[in-house]
C-alpha cells in the first residue's frame, strides 16, 4: 500500500475512535442525566405517597380516637368510619378486637354501595379469627407497639393495608383498612413508571415492568414494602449519535473512494467526459485497467475502453505499444505518440509501485494532441511549402533530395533533377501587373505538376524556376520524355482575365550518381544545364555536362562581379575625342565605359549586364558622369561642341527610362544640342509607338540621336526616316582597308550618299589611317573618331584635346 493510502486509513481510523468516544460520552452523559431526572421523580412520589398515608394515618388515629374505637359498639364504628377520608381509596375497613377470636369487620365503602351495615359477631356463623395469624398477632401478642403500621396481608396479597392500634385500658383494638393503590398513587409523571413491591412480590404497578434501571425506596421506613420508580426520559440520547454516525459514513466513504478500485463500467464518450481532456488510466500487472479518471474526451471514443478491461487487447495493431508497456513493468518511464483514427494522443506511462517499491501495474495519462499536431503540421506545411503555387519549397526539395539520394545509394538506383526555368513571367509582369504574373505563375505550377509523374517531386525553387526529382527511372528516355511535355504544356497558351498568354521554358537535366554524388551540387549542375540550355534559345532542353557547367559558372561568376562592381561604382569613364576632319580640331568626345578591375572589355560586360538586368544603373551612371563632365568642359572650352553617350536598348525598355534621363537633365542642364545618345541599329527592328514617343521625349530635351555602328544590323535605310535621328555613326568594319578595299569603299560611298538624302549627318568611326581621313575628306565627311586620332582616354589626359579657346 503507497503512502497515500496509510495517511488515509489513520485518518479514517481516527475519525473513527473519536466519533465512537464521542458517541459514549453523549450516553453516559445522558445517563447521568436520565438517573438524575429519575432520582428527583423517585423522591418526590415517594414523599407525596408517605404524606398522604401519614396525613391519612393521622387523619384516621385522631377520628379513631375521638369516637373510641378501642371500645365502640358497631353504630359508633360505622359513625367513625363515615367521617373517614378519602373513602374513595379504601376498599375494606375492619376493626380487629383483642381477642381475636372476635372481631368486628365491616365492609365500609360507600363508594361501592354497601356502608357498613352489620357486626359480624351477630353471625351466627363461626367468626374469623384471624389472632393465629403471624402478621396479626405480632400487634396483639407482640411487642409491637408502633403507632400505626404498613403491610400486605398474605390472604389479599396485592393490595396495601395500614394498621393503626387504638387503646384503651380495658381493649387493644387494630383499624385495618385496605388501600386500593391506585386511587392513591396517582402522582405518576408522563414517563414515569411506578410499582409497589412487598418482599420483592408485585402489588402495583402503573405500567408492567418497568423498562430501564429504576430507582427503588422503602415506603414508610418499612424495608419490606418498597416503591420502585423509573422515568423515559432518553430516547433522544440514543438518537443523538445517529446523525454523528451517519457523518462518520460519509466522511469515511468520501476518503475511502479514490483508493477504493472501482470497477463501474461506464464507457468513455459521456458528455462530462468529453469536456475533459486527460485520461488517466491505471492497470495491473496484467493490464487490466482497475481504474480509470472519469475525464475523457470525444476523441477517446476512439479507445473505448472500460474498467476491467485488458489494456493489450485494445492494442493489438500496435505491437510498438505492447513492447513499450512491456519495458515499464521492468520499470520504465515513457512518453510517445500514438495515432489512431485521424487522432493523435501523447502518452506518458510509468510503473506504479507499492511502498515496497515493488511493481504493481502502469499509470497512463493519456492526451489528446490532435489540435496541437495540425497546427505543428500547417506550421510545418507553411514553412516548408510555397505561399504562391503550395508547391514544396526549396528547404522541403533538399530534405527529400537528400533523402532519395540516400536510398538511391543504398538500392544503387539513378535519381535526376530537372530544372526548369519558365521564360516569360517578367515580360506579364511588366505588362498586366504583378497579380496577372502571379495568375500565370500558379497556372504554371498547376499545369507542371499535372505533366510530371504523381511520385515525383516539385518544387518551386526561386521566383521563376521550378525543380523536380525523378526518383527511380528506368531509362534516361523517360527523363526527355517528361522534360518534352513540360515545353509543350508551358507553351500552350492560356488565358487569364480574358488575355491570352504564353511562356517558354527552359529545361537542364543532372543525374545520380553520373554527374554529382550530393544534394547541393546535383542541383546547381541542373541549374547550370538549365542555363545552359537558356543559351541556346527557348524551349531547349539540355544535360549537364562539366564543360557547360564551367562555362554556366564562369558567367555566373563575371554576372555576380559585375553586379558588385555596379553596387560600388567601380566604373570609369573614358572620353574617345571627335574631330572636324577640315580643321583638324577636336570638336566632341565619346564617353566609353571602362572596368579597371576586370580584363574585359565593354563589348564583353555590356550584353552581360543587359541580361542580367544590371544596364539601367550602369546607364544611369554614365549618361550622369557624362553630362556633369560636360559641364565641366563647356565651362573651361565653349568651343568644345558635344559628348556623345551610348545608350543601350535594354535602357531604353526601361519603362522609367525618360523619367531616369529627366531627373539627370535637371541635375545637370545642358545646351540643347550638346548631347549625342548614341543607340545600336537595334532600335529600328523595335520601334513601336512606344519607343517613338520615348525618342521624341528624348529630342524634346534637347538630346541630339545617332545611329551607332550603323550598316551591322541591316535595317532598311528608308526606315531611318520616320525616326527622329539627327546622326549615323559608320561602323569601323566598313572603313577597315578604305580606299583599298573596293567592296567597303562601295558600302560607305552607299551610307554617305543616304545620309545626305535623308539630311543626317556622318561620323567615321575607327579611323587608323592617314588614308582613310584624306578620303573620307574627299567624299566631304568632316567627323571621324578613330586611334589614327586617339584612344579613348581618362577625363585629364583627354584635356589636352579640348579645342583652345580663341584669343
Ligand atoms: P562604339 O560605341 O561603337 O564605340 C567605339 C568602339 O570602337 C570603342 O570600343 C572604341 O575604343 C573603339 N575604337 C574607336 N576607334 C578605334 C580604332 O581606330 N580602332 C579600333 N580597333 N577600335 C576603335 P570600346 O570602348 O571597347 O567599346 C565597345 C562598344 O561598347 C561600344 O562601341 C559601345 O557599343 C559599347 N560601349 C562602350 N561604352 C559604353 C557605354 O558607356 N554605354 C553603352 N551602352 N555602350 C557602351
Ligand atoms: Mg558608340
Ligand atoms: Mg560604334
Amino acid at each position: 500500500m503507497n503512502k497515500s493510502n496509510t495517511r488515509r486509513l489513520q485518518i479514517i481510523l481516527i475519525l473513527c475512535i473519536a466519533l465512537l468516544a464521542l458517541s459514549i460520552g453523549l450516553v453516559s452523559v445522558g445517563k447521568q442525566y436520565k438517573e438524575r431526572v429519575n432520582q428527583q421523580a423517585s423522591t418526590e412520589s415517594l414523599l407525596y405517597l408517605e404524606e398522604s398515608l401519614l396525613s391519612f394515618i393521622a387523619n384516621l388515629t385522631q377520628i379513631g380516637y375521638q369516637s373510641n374505637l378501642a371500645n365502640a359498639q358497631y353504630q359508633e364504628f360505622a359513625g367513625a368510619v363515615a367521617n373517614f377520608p378519602n373513602l374513595a381509596g379504601i376498599t375494606n375497613i375492619w376493626l380487629i378486637n383483642s381477642q381475636g377470636t372476635y372481631l368486628d369487620i365491616n365492609t365500609a365503602n360507600p363508594h361501592h354501595g354497601y356502608l357498613a351495615t352489620y357486626d359480624d359477631t351477630d353471625f351466627a356463623s363461626e367468626p374469623i379469627n384471624i389472632s393465629n395469624t403471624p402478621l396479626w398477632a405480632s400487634y396483639f401478642f407482640g411487642a409491637n407497639d408502633k403507632a400505626y403500621d404498613v403491610f400486605v396481608k398474605p390472604e389479599t396479597a396485592l393490595s396495601l393495608t395500614l394498621a393503626i392500634p387504638f387503646i384503651s385500658d380495658e381493649e387493644r383494638r387494630i383499624l385495618a383498612v385496605d388501600l386500593d393503590l391506585s386511587k392513591w398513587v396517582t402522582f405518576a409523571k408522563p414517563n414515569q413508571q411506578l410499582s409497589i413491591r412487598f418482599n420483592e412480590q408485585l402489588i402495583w404497578t402503573n405500567a408492567g415492568e418497568p423498562i430501564a434501571t429504576s430507582i427503588e425506596r422503602s415506603i414508610l421506613n418499612n424495608p419490606e414494602l418498597v416503591l420502585r420508580s423509573a422515568v423515559e426520559v432518553d430516547y433522544w440520547l440514543y438518537l443523538l449519535p445517529i446523525p454523528l454516525i451517519a457523518l462518520l459514513v460519509i466522511v469515511v466513504y468520501g476518503i475511502q473512494k479514490p483508493i477504493t478500485p472501482s470497477y463501474n463500467t461506464r464507457k468513455l464518450g459521456h458528455d462530462t467526459v468529453e469536456a475533459l481532456d486527460l485520461l488517466i488510466v491505471e492497470t495491473d500487472q496484467q493490464g487490466v485497467i482497475n481504474w480509470m479518471s472519469r475525464g475523457a474526451f470525444a476523441s477517446l471514443k476512439t479507445f473505448n475502453i472500460n474498467e476491467g478491461d485488458l489494456l493489450r487487447k485494445h492494442l493489438t495493431n500496435h505491437p510498438r505499444i505492447v513492447s513499450y508497456i512491456h519495458s515499464s513493468l521492468q520499470g520504465e518511464k515513457l512518453t510517445y505518440q500514438l495515432d489512431e483514427s485521424g487522432y493523435s494522443f501523447r502518452i506518458k506511462q510509468q510503473p506504479r509501485r507499492d511502498s515496497n517499491e515493488q511493481i504493481i501495474g502502469l499509470s497512463f495519462i493519456i492526451e489528446d494532441i490532435t489540435a496541437q499536431i495540425e497546427l505543428e503540421n500547417s506550421l510545418k506545411h507553411q514553412q516548408l511549402h510555397d505561399k504562391l503555387t503550395s508547391l514544396p519549397n526549396r528547404q522541403l526539395f533538399e530534405q527529400q533530395l537528400n533523402h532519395d539520394i540516400h536510398r538511391a545509394k543504398r538500392r544503387d538506383t539513378p535519381v535526376a533533377i530537372l530544372a526548369i526555368e519558365i521564360n516569360g513571367l517578367g515580360d506579364i509582369n511588366k505588362t498586366f501587373g504583378h497579380q496577372m504574373g502571379d495568375n500565370a505563375l500558379q497556372h504554371i505550377a498547376a499545369a507542371l505538376r499535372q505533366e510530371i509523374r504523381e511520385e515525383d517531386m516539385l518544387s518551386r525553387f526561386s521566383s521563376d524556376e521550378f525543380l523536380v526529382i525523378c526518383d527511380d527511372y528506368q531509362d534516361p528516355i523517360e527523363l526527355r520524355a517528361i522534360a518534352n511535355r513540360v515545353i509543350n504544356r508551358t507553351t500552350t497558351e492560356f488565358t487569364i482575365n480574358h488575355q491570352s498568354l504564353t511562356l517558354s521554358a527552359n529545361i537542364g537535366i543532372a543525374t545520380y550518381p553520373r554527374d554529382s554524388k550530393d544534394a547541393g551540387s546535383l542541383i546547381s549542375n541542373a541549374i547550370a544545364a538549365m542555363r545552359h540550355a537558356r543559351q541556346s534559345g527557348r524551349n531547349t532542353l539540355d544535360y549537364f555536362s562539366t564543360e557547360n557547367a564551367e562555362i554556366v559558372q564562369r558567367k555566373w561568376q563575371l554576372e555576380q562581379s559585375l553586379t558588385n562592381a555596379t553596387k560600388a561604382q567601380s566604373f570609369e569613364l573614358h572620353y574617345q575625342p571627335i574631330f572636324d576632319i577640315n580643321t583638324s580640331r577636336c570638336k566632341g568626345a565619346e564617353a566609353l565605359i571602362r572596368w579597371p578591375a576586370s580584363t574585359l572589355t565593354p563589348d564583353q560586360f555590356i550584353p552581360m549586364a543587359e541580361q542580367s538586368g544590371l544596364m539601367h544603373s550602369i546607364g544611369s551612371w554614365v549618361l550622369e558622369t557624362s553630362l556633369h563632365q560636360l559641364q565641366v568642359w563647356q565651362n573651361t572650352h565653349p568651343n568644345f561642341q558635344y559628348i556623345s553617350v551610348n545608350v543601350s536598348v535594354a535602357q531604353l525598355n526601361e519603362s522609367n527610362f525618360i523619367e531616369t534621363v529627366n531627373s539627370i537633365v535637371q541635375k545637370y542642364p545642358f545646351k540643347a544640342g550638346s548631347v549625342v545618345l548614341e543607340l545600336t541599329e537595334s532600335i529600328m527592328m523595335s520601334t513601336n509607338n512606344d519607343m517613338m514617343k520615348k525618342l521624341n521625349a528624348l529630342t524634346k530635351m534637347g538630346f541630339k540621336i545617332a545611329i551607332d555602328d550603323f550598316g551591322m544590323g541591316y535595317s532598311s535605310l528608308s526606315y531611318l526616316k520616320y525616326l527622329p535621328i539627327d546622326m549615323i555613326k559608320i561602323d569601323k568594319s566598313f572603313l577597315d582597308g578604305v580606299p583599298k578595299v573596293s567592296s567597303n569603299v562601295l558600302i560607305c560611298e552607299a551610307i554617305i550618299q543616304m545620309s545626305r538624302a535623308l539630311n543626317l549627318r556622318i561620323v567615321a568611326e575607327g579611323i587608323e589611317t592617314p588614308e582613310q581621313l584624306t578620303w573620307l575628306a574627299e567624299k566631304g565627311v568632316s567627323t571621324a573618331q578613330g586611334f589614327f586620332f586617339a584612344k579613348a582616354l581618362p577625363a585629364d589626359q583627354f584635356a589636352t584635346f579640348l579645342p583652345k579657346t580663341e584669343s
